[in-house]
């Protein structure tokens, strides 16, 4: 949807300048929403033990992860290399969550070291950890509501968690490994923007969590309730209410755990933290008419998949267009794939070239699931800091980028003549 008022304010009125000097495409940040955000989140859980993880996935920039650890958020990491950059930043222990899926065993090892607070994806990674965490987390297989959902697939078809009938089991099993403290975790909505859903959802794993707990016959020192909290991307939605799907929570955290001390609450959402606070910038740069009405414009699908990818809607405006007469215009970029456009069919004030086009909603899963395909290279990312002031905080990419892990001289690898031989024998009676 059309990013905020604040947002606008501190924005437009630079915009010009900044384009002219710095040149597009590039994706703004606005440091005052990512902040004003997760405070409201905290706020909402008041005095409550409560700790949102942000998403690393969503945004793995450093300065807006630092930015974020500065509020006294959490991180959560699902890939060692999010791992070792939780490190790099100073995250230590509890303050990162890893919440990984098909976990070799490598993957674990390091998590491990880096104290954090692991969620077990199966029992078959459980039961080969060896020495285990200090706390020991499962995460429950998407249920309930989740089920059927596309996303993270119905119960009997997902790749995620332990399925709900097993997990007293695996908790006892943890029990007789000697593990003393316990967490749970379920994620079981995505870009769930009706906030009586996600709550149902939450509360969900609460009580599961509670079921399970004395059924084990363990105490949780936390339930995860996951991210997924949805963003309006189009116009006239409405964001869902935080502070009632906090209260939701914590009601049933009361109701579940109504003796003895309950367990704190954590979550780990991206997109909800910092996608409406990002859009990415670009300028028109060819208007062609092929049966439709098209804008092309300086960056591709590979700065911002997600309309391409899975048809997701990201809003458009051109902020220096107002007044035009509007038509139904496709916003294309310049790769060899058809699918590479970021709208079909919108009404827009007519695009020129040379206008600046802003695509809106790009903080969480834009620039990180980017590409270098085509050689479209991911642009720089900016932000625009709480103090009014622009940084650069990652660079375009370059040619130099493109070409970092390519051999000009090609490595010849150590591979035994005996384990050629046989294979070459075999490609000649062959097929
Ligand atoms: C992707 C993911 C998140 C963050 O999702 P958002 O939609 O950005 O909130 C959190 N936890 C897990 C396990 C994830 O896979």
């Amino acid at each position: 949807m059309p990013i905020s008022e604040g947002f606008a304010r501190r924005l437009l009125p630079v915009l010009d300048e900044l384009v002219a000097g710095y040149g597009t495409p590039f994706h703004i940040y606005d440091a005052h929403g990512i902040t004003a955000t997760h405070r409201a989140m905290t706020a909402a859980f008041g005095d409550e033990p409560f700790r949102q993880h942000f998403a690393v996935k969503a945004l793995p920039t450093p300065a807006v992860l630092e930015l974020l650890l500065a509020e006294g958020s959490g991180l959560d990491c699902a890939s060692p290399v999010e791992l070792e950059l939780a490190g790099r930043l100073g995250a230590r222990g509890d303050d990162v969550v890893f919440t990984s899926n098909n976990t070799a065993p490598a993957e674990y090892d390091l998590a491990l070291k880096a104290g954090a607070l692991i969620t077990f994806d199966d029992r078959t990674i459980f039961d080969r950890a060896d020495p285990l965490p200090e706390t020991v987390a499962f995460r429950v297989s998407p249920h309930g509501l989740a089920a059927g959902s596309a996303l993270m697939g119905d119960a009997a078809h997902t790749k995620f968690g332990v399925p709900a009938g097993e997990l007293a089991d695996a908790y006892r099993a943890a029990r007789r490994r000697g593990a003393t403290r316990f967490g749970i975790h379920g994620m079981i909505c995505a870009n769930e923007l009706d906030g009586n859903r996600a709550a149902r959802a939450a509360v969900d794993v609460i009580e599961l969590g509670a079921r399970v707990a004395a059924e084990a016959g363990i105490t949780l020192d936390y339930v995860n309730i996951g991210g997924g909290l949805g963003i309006p991307y189009q116009p006239g939605e409405t964001p869902l209410d935080f502070q009632a799907f906090a209260n939701a929570v914590l009601a049933a955290r009361r109701r579940s755990f109504p003796r003895g001390p309950a367990p704190r609450i954590l979550m780990e959402c991206g997109r909800y933290v910092t996608g409406p606070h990002g859009v990415l910038v670009t300028r028109v740069v060819n208007r062609a008419r092929k049966g439709r009405e098209i804008a092309g414009v300086d960056a591709s699908m590979s700065a911002l998949m997600r309309p391409g990818f899975y048809g997701a809607y990201h809003h458009i405006s051109l902020p220096f267009a107002a007044g035009r007469p509007e038509g139904t215009f496709d916003v294309v970029g310049s790769l060899c794939e058809n699918m590479d456009k970021f709208a079909i069919d919108r009404t827009l004030p007519e695009p020129r070239e040379g206008d600046i086009l802003l695509v809106h909603d790009t903080g969480a899963h834009g620039h990180a699931m980017g590409f270098t395909y085509n050689g479209r290279l991911r642009p720089a990312e900016l932000l625009l800091t709480a103090d009014g002031g622009i940084e650069e905080i990652r660079r375009a990419e370059t040619f130099a980028d493109y070409l970092a892990t390519a051999r000009w001289q090609p490595e010849p690898l150590p591979v035994a003549a005996s384990a050629r031989a046989p294979h070459r024998k075999q490609a000649t009676h062959g097929d």
